[in-house]
């Protein structure tokens, strides 16, 4: 899984070991040593490694190591994202840029990568981490939001492809979760989502992290193509 070193990331990690899997985190610039910790309190496989999903030779090379590593690769999580946020009017080059190379290109890297050993086995998860606001927008995300609903059309077209493959393709689409990602809202902003939130609260780490663990299980084998919402309410 990508972005396993902070916020959402090291919850689907822990989960997904709760659940009995092997997990190969990788991280970009925090190594995921606490991550690693929870991990391997349920006994599972765990290896860690550096990776920039927006580099294709990175992704590729990751995907080869995971396989050798632990012995295969059935279930891909791509949650590694970031935000560069503005004004479209005002926004740079290199800020569109950025995202969309590291929450879409680094999706899509990952996904052609890990499709070849998952096509062989004729088995596959691959679960996108989304966001609501690629279905609902956000003034000042422009990026962010193309970004994330760009990963619904790959999700999309990769679930028609690979389905006859018994390879599945979802996203998970958080609204707004309490991470580092979040922190640095504003308190009228907050606020101001609050209101508009039916449960009144932001989600955990946790909250995400379960619905990604439905989509790899057996328990989802009929469902691809999908958006599973994860927001409380405030998109519907
Ligand atoms: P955080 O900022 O807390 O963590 C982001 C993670 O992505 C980190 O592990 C980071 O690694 C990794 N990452 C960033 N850039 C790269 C890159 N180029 N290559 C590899 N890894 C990278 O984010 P959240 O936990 O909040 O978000 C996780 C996902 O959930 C994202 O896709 C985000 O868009 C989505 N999301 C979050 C919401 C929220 O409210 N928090 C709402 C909706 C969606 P490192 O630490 O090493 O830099």
């Amino acid at each position: 899984m990508t972005g396993a070193s902070r916020g959402i990331g090291v919850e689907i990690a822990v989960a997904l070991a709760e659940a009995g899997a092997g997990v190969y985190l990788t991280y970009n610039n925090t190594p995921p040593d606490e991550t690693a910790r929870r991990v391997s309190e349920f006994g599972g496989k765990c290896v860690s490694a550096k990776l920039d999903v927006s580099k294709t030779d990175e992704a590729d090379a990751a995907v080869k190591e995971c396989v050798e590593k632990m012995g295969g690769l059935d279930i891909l999580v791509n949650n590694a994202g970031i935000t560069k946020d503005g004004l479209l009017m005002r926004m740079k080059d290199s800020d569109w840029d950025d995202v969309m190379n590291t929450n879409l290109k680094g999706a899509f890297n990952m996904m052609r990568a890990a499709c070849r050993p998952m096509m062989k086995n004729r088995f596959g998860r691959i679960i996108n981490v989304g966001s609501v606001v690629g279905s609902m927008g956000n003034p000042g995300q422009a990026n962010y939001c193309a970004s994330k609903a760009g990963l619904i059309g790959l999700t999309q077209s990769a679930a028609k492809e690979l389905a006859s493959r018994n390879i599945l393709v979802n996203v998970v689409a958080p609204g707004f979760i309490t991470t580092d990602m979040t922190e640095g809202m504003g308190a009228d902003a907050k606020k101001a989502l609050m209101d508009a939130i039916p449960v009144a609260r932001f989600g955990s780490g946790r909250d995400v992290a379960g619905a990604v663990v439905f989509l790899a299980s057996d328990a989802s084998s009929y469902i691809t193509g999908q958006v599973l919402h994860v927001n409380g309410g405030l998109y519907m």
